[in-house]
């Protein structure tokens, strides 16, 4: 990490920045009552419009409102909403902050950093796992950081939460309880924020290429976490001619029961004669899949089975949905997803 100046900052830039902040939901915008925490749209504005004169001593915020969602309902049909909007509003602000649930807010910056390229402005996500209007929140902070973060010129789509930023394809959720959240295990942070905000030599400050929004998404996919004693029978339900892709959730390196009753390279087989694409993730977070090591990645190499190298699950997922949307034949789905799209995995 090293320290850098920070151009454009609020306080000593005489003009302000344009923020646009786009409301899609989550705790954040929750409201804890009697039945529990729920989604209440009118009082949520209140409660916003009360911070948004601190705010405005950041930047020049405009407020508008998405869709008003937990994100556990947030699917593809939001994802594309979303990414127009941003693709549209791109040259008329300087950064964007999305307010969104934590469950799934690591797989929408995901998938909007595969549908929305060489975006000229910052990107950044932010919520909070108490919902603002509640005294003891951490989302004050959270938006106060991500504002402030989207006034700097920086070229990702990122999620900013408990005074860290983190590459929005590299992120994921790692705490139900914890106000530190999130985390993003196999790449370092953009920044860390404390008296001075300290940005990571990784991020990307520029952009020569043109943008591109491309939101098309397949949801033909299948996730089969692998457990011992998984039964290849149970597998059977799967329609595998309906399915475009089987996504792995193995074991450490990548591995698979190979052996006996519970071998499931005849289910991988299958998936091949179908033309369906196997893709292995491991359950374990950091490092990266190799299917190389052991005589159980060998089979499944052999077989054609896709390693997702050191991605996260959220990003495994949603690059696999992107490229089967944009139609790859085979041979192009193989090369793009063990490619580095967009700063989502670590080049081999
Ligand atoms: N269920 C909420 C959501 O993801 C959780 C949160 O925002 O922390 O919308």
């Amino acid at each position: 990490m090293s320290p850098v100046q920070r151009p454009g900052s609020c306080s000593t830039h005489p003009v302000m920045k344009k923020i646009l902040l786009l409301q899609t939901g989550g705790t954040i915008a929750m409201h804890f009552d009697s039945s529990g925490v729920q989604l209440q749209s009118n009082k949520w504005l209140n409660v916003l419009y009360k911070e948004i004169p601190e705010l405005r001593q950041i930047a020049d915020i405009e407020l508008e409102s998405v869709f008003f969602e937990d994100s556990s309902d947030v699917n593809q049909t939001h994802w594309k909403q979303l990414a127009e909007l941003i693709f549209e509003r791109r040259n008329s602000c300087d950064g964007i902050v999305v307010l969104h649930g934590t469950d799934t807010m690591a797989y929408t910056a995901s998938a909007l950093s595969f549908a929305l390229q060489n975006l000229p402005i910052p990107v950044i996500f932010t919520g909070s796992q108490v919902p603002l209007s509640n005294i003891r929140s951490d989302a004050r902070r959270n938006l106060v950081n991500s504002v402030e973060l989207a006034t700097h010129p920086i070229f990702e789509i990122a999620i900013c939460f408990n005074d860290h930023l983190f590459r929005g394809s590299r992120s994921t959720k790692m705490s139900i309880g914890d106000f530190d959240a999130f985390s993003s295990p196999n790449f370092p942070a953009l920044a860390d924020i404390g008296i001075k905000i300290r940005f990571s030599d990784e991020i990307r400050t520029v952009n020569h290429a043109e943008a591109v929004c491309s939101p098309l998404f397949d949801d033909t996919v299948h996730v089969i976490k692998v457990f011992p004693n998984l039964n290849p029978e149970m597998l059977d339900c799967i329609n595998l001619e309906r399915t475009n892709a089987v996504i792995f959730e193995a074991f450490g390196i990548g591995n698979i029961p190979i052996k006996g009753r519970y071998n499931l390279l005849p289910f991988v087989e299958k998936c091949r004669d179908q033309k369906c694409h196997v893709i292995v993730n491991s359950q374990a977070p950091y490092d990266s899949v190799d299917l190389t090591q052991y005589s159980s990645g060998q089979e499944l190499e052999k077989l054609g089975a896709l390693s997702a190298g050191d991605m996260t699950m959220e990003a495994t997922i949603t690059k696999t949905m992107y490229l089967l949307g944009h139609k790859f034949e085979d041979s192009a789905f193989r090369r793009s997803f063990l490619k580095n799209l967009t700063g989502e995995r670590s080049e081999i």
